[in-house]
């Protein structure tokens, strides 16, 4: 009796502990900070404001500048394709750069590597270069789109054009940055490296030829920012607030081919396990029983502590006291793929082939699966579990390729918190978080050339928005273009 009374005033204690470190996190959040974000918001949408926020110098007439300069860029289609990474229409894509950036092209040495362009901009040492990047190819535009999809129309407070958010609005206020600093006089502190390959969205050399250029200089970076995370809106369900997201997590990519053999046959007397049905339970074997260990990285839990004051009480329950939870919160993660494909290796299947002919059984079958290895079971583990399950259904494995992750990058760093202060600056009562990439990015090519590879992009962008990368018309708020350029210019200041 007396065990069980200590036991129900243990989980009391318990619940009490948790209940008040969650109440204590909703305190942190000031009504000033919730007022200066909602202002913030009507500026970045509307273009609005009554404020105590400050809009950026000449707002008005900026805004008008960039949009017509990002409209321009979009207005040049630049589709990469797998069957020729070299092609004219980058050359046009440069033409316009030309036009749009003189003071760039002007004052900074340019190369290019089969479309994919690297700008170094000199600056008082050469000592720790930073690298500034950004890929200037886009995806095809399928689909019924409301604006189309290479005019840069602009309605609403947007502009919408396949490429508005990936990539070409943060090229564009990268390299208008550095013309603004350039017509100012500005001489960076250290050389400055810009670069935008052609190839990102194809997973193709370019990055790889300008990483390689830079490397056989024996240059080494400092920091680099890629493409990644943005400033989002209310960046998951029931999260509220604005979120800078810094990708400082990327796992590593690979594919992987699985062959089952037989002696093949006709198809009117087919004998058990032929290649495509042992293939076939591979497959839901492996869907069923997933091999790979689920690990929370370090920056998901850190970015579930920075989302904590934002998130309704009863995940607050959770998240403030992740120190009891983080078992439960490890088996939730499974019933989440986006979180899940943080949190391990994963395997998708994508590519089959059996025999040639319908009535023919295949000599030899084959599936192949695309890899992200997680930094806990990377490369060479996971092709060992890889195998092995294989094995237990008569299939063999082979290599197609494989990367290994890159440096997970410290939150903690002075670089990360160069990049964190900034976006405070630019983005008074924004919240910034690390979070963990599930895509890749052309960052991982420069994985040998620095320990400090962050993604972020310093847009403002919705939900909605978010979801329409790739998809159809994609857009941007005009307004952000102002934030975007003194983004980086006061980075560039700081350094
Ligand atoms: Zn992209």
């Amino acid at each position: 009796m007396i065990l069980l009374f200590a036991f129900i005033g243990i989980l009391l204690a318990l619940l009490a502990i948790c209940v008040f470190r969650a109440v204590r996190q909703t305190n942190i959040q000031s009504p000033e900070s919730e007022v200066s974000v909602s202002r913030l918001r009507d500026i970045l949408q509307k273009g609005q404001s009554a404020t105590t926020v400050g809009l950026p110098e000449n707002f008005d007439r900026r805004t008008a500048q960039y949009a017509a300069g990002l409209r321009s860029l979009l207005q040049a289609e630049t589709v990469s394709s797998v069957q020729s990474e070299i092609s004219e229409k980058f050359d046009r894509f440069h033409q316009v750069m030309a036009e749009t950036f003189p003071l760039l092209h002007k004052n900074c040495e340019k190369y290019d590597f089969d479309g994919s362009l690297l700008f170094h901009w000199k600056g008082k040492s050469a000592q720790n270069p930073i690298l500034l990047m950004n890929h200037l190819d886009v995806v095809e535009a399928v689909g019924a789109w409301k604006h189309a999809p290479f005019a840069g129309e602009i309605a609403d407070g947007r502009i919408y054009g396949r490429g508005a958010l990936d990539d070409k609005g943060p090229l564009y206020v990268m390299y208008q940055a550095v013309e603004e600093l350039l017509a100012e006089g500005f001489v960076p502190p250290c050389d400055v490296y810009l670069a935008s390959s052609c190839t990102e969205e194809i997973g193709g050399t370019g990055a790889g030829k300008t990483a390689k250029w830079l490397q056989e200089k024996g240059i080494r970076l400092r920091f680099l920012l890629d493409e990644g995370g943005m400033l989002v809106d209310r960046p998951m369900t029931g999260v509220d607030g604005i979120y800078a997201m810094i990708g400082v997590l990327e796992k590593g990519i690979g594919n992987v081919k699985f062959i089952a053999k037989s002696s093949g046959g006709h198809a009117s007397a087919p004998p058990n396990n032929t290649p495509l049905v042992r293939l076939g339970r591979l497959m839901s074997a492996l869907e069923d029983n997933y091999p790979f260990r689920m690990e929370l990285p370090r920056p998901l839990l850190e970015m579930l502590r920075r989302l904590t004051p934002n998130v309704p009480f009863a995940f607050r329950l959770v998240t403030a006291n992740l120190w009891l939870f983080q078992p439960l919160l490890k088996v939730l993660v499974t019933k989440v793929p986006m979180l899940a494909a943080m949190s391990r290796t994963t395997v998708a299947f994508t590519t089959a082939k059996g025999s040639d002919g319908y009535n023919v059984l295949p000599q030899e079958a084959f599936v192949t699966a695309n890899i992200r290895y997680s930094h806990h079971q990377a490369v060479e583990e996971t092709h060992r579990i890889l195998h092995d399950f294989a094995k237990k259904y008569d299939i063999e494995t082979e290599i197609l390729n494989a990367e290994e992750p890159a440096p997970v990058v410290d939150y903690g760093s002075a670089e990360f918190r160069l990049v964190e202060e900034t976006i405070q600056t630019v983005y008074p009562g924004v919240q910034v978080s690390p979070y963990v990439m599930t895509g890749g990015t052309d960052a991982r090519f420069y994985k040998d050339l620095t320990a400090s590879a962050l993604r972020f992009a310093p847009l403002y962008i919705t939900a909605d928005q978010l979801a329409r990368v790739h998809g159809v018309d994609e857009s941007l708020f005009i307004y952000t273009l102002a934030f975007g350029v003194d983004f980086y210019k006061k980075l560039l200041e700081r350094l």
